[in-house]
This record gives structure tokens, C-alpha cells and sequence, in this order.
């Protein structure tokens, strides 16, 4: 898939979850060079087998983040990159976000950068869904505030007004036939997500929401699309619609 979206981005994420990764190793290495003596002198099965783990363990982070880099950089697809994904995700995100703060990063920086990564990880994909198949789930904050339509019920009530890029997505879902939905929060993403069952999810949000609902949904790909923020954050955000568009048109049948 060849997305216009940018995933330029990616840089930092993945260089702070390299530096991390390697302070990891080292860090434990020498904590279990500090207590082998005392591992040796309970059993030495013990110690030998407590070695053993951690360089399986580093095996595995290590493997997988040469192929993150590689998936990453070259945007294509390694079969063994969805299990690897995982791991990246649920063990250096959260090591990588900490260390960041302590190199002066801020959270939206290294959340944005993750995006960018991940979005890397989707454009490798080569497979391609029906319209039924897939979802566009927007923030409420996309609407106008001087807007009284209820459109979290029903996005089709929309006057298509042009005062908020509202319209154009409903315009834009409407021409594809891809079901939409707007979510106040994450308990109605979710429950939109179970209604609707999407094999492939196009999500619009600012980096936290992107990045806790990619975390959430997974295996589910989700293409995240940062929205522009021109009033500050959750008030009149905006998105650049050319960009669904032309993701709508590299993910469909
Ligand atoms: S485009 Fe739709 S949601 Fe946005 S302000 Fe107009 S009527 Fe309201």
C-alpha cells in the first residue's frame, strides 16, 4: 500500500527504543553479574537457567528489533513481523516512552513518532479489504462546538454545512460505502468496535487516543491519522481529507 500519509516521522521512536533497549541489556546484565555469586551459592541449575532466560529474552528483543527496523524502512512485509509487533508493543513502548521524558522528549513527540511507526508497520501490509471490512472511527472533538446535530448517534444527520471536515468524511464514507463512526470516548470506540467488527480500521485522533487505541484494538491494523490541532487540543480539530481518501483507495478491493 502506498500511502500519501507521512511516516517520516518515524526516527525518533525508533532510536530511542534502540537506546533503551540496549540500557536494558546492560542494566540487567550487570544486576545478574551482581547476583550470581548469591544464584550460584543457592543452586546452580538456578543460576545457569536465570542466564540462559535473559539471553532468550534479548535474543527475542534484539531479532525483532532488527525486523521492526527493516519492516520500518524498507515497508515491506515479514511474515514473522505480527508476533514481534506485539512484543515491541507491550514491552519497549512503554520502557522507550519513560526514557524519552528523562532525554527531554515529550510524550507527544515520542507518541506521534510511534504512530508514524506504526503506520510504517500497516504500509507494509499487502493485503486489501472489502469496503464492509473496514471502519473510520473519528474523535468527537472533529465537530464544529457551535454545531447542535447529534452526529455520535448518526453521522448521516450532518448537514454537511462546511464548517467542519465532519461533512467531507460522511461525504467521503458515503462515495467508499466504509462505515463510520464518531467516539466521545474510548468505551464507545470499543463498543463501536465490537458492533462493527472491522478487519482494518482508519482512525483519527491526537497521539494519546491513536496511540491507546492501537494498543487496545491490535491484532486489528489500525492506519493512524494525527489530527491538526489549530485551536488547541479536543476543540475544532481538523484532518486532512485528501489523506483518508487516498488511503481509502490503496487499502480497497
Ligand atoms: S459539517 Fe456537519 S457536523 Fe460539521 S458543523 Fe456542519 S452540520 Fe455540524
Amino acid at each position: 500500500m502506498d500511502f500519501e500519509i507521512n511516516t517520516k516521522g518515524k526516527n525518533l521512536f525508533l532510536v530511542l527504543s534502540t537506546i533503551t533497549l540496549l540500557l536494558m541489556m546492560i542494566i540487567t546484565t550487570l544486576l545478574w553479574w551482581f547476583i550470581s555469586p548469591r544464584l550460584h551459592e543457592i543452586n546452580d541449575i538456578l543460576a545457569n537457567l536465570s542466564l540462559n532466560a535473559l539471553r532468550i529474552f534479548y535474543f527475542i528483543l534484539v531479532l525483532e528489533t532488527i525486523l521492526v527496523y527493516l519492516t520500518s524502512y524498507t515497508e515491506k512485509n515479514f511474515l514473522i513481523i505480527r508476533f514481534f509487533i506485539r512484543v515491541f508493543i507491550r514491552i519497549l513502548y512503554p520502557v522507550t516512552l519513560f526514557l524519552g521524558r528523562i532525554f527531554g522528549f515529550s510524550k507527544e513527540r515520542i507518541r506521534e513518532s510511534f504512530v508514524h511507526v506504526n503506520n510504517s508497520f500497516i504500509k507494509s501490509l499487502k493485503k486489501k479489504f472489502k469496503s464492509s471490512e473496514l471502519l473510520i472511527l473519528l474523535p468527537h472533538c472533529l465537530q464544529n462546538t457551535e454545531c447542535e446535530i447529534r452526529i455520535t448517534v448518526d453521522i448521516n444527520k450532518c448537514k454537511k454545512c462546511g464548517k467542519c471536515n465532519i461533512g467531507d468524511l460522511a461525504e467521503i464514507a458515503d462515495k467508499y460505502n466504509v462505515p463510520i463512526a464518531i467516539a466521545t470516548g474510548g468505551t464507545l470506540a470499543r463498543k463501536i468496535i465490537i458492533e462493527n467488527k472491522p478487519k482494518f480500521i482508519i482512525a483519527v485522533a491526537c497521539d494519546r487516543d491513536l496511540v491507546e487505541g492501537m494498543h487496545e484494538v491490535f491484532p486489528i491494523p489500525v492506519y493512524g491519522v494525527l489530527n491538526e490541532r489549530p485551536q488547541g487540543p479536543c476543540v475544532n480539530t481538523k484532518v486532512n481529507i485528501v489523506n483518508i481518501e487516498s488511503a481509502l483507495n490503496k487499502i480497497l478491493v
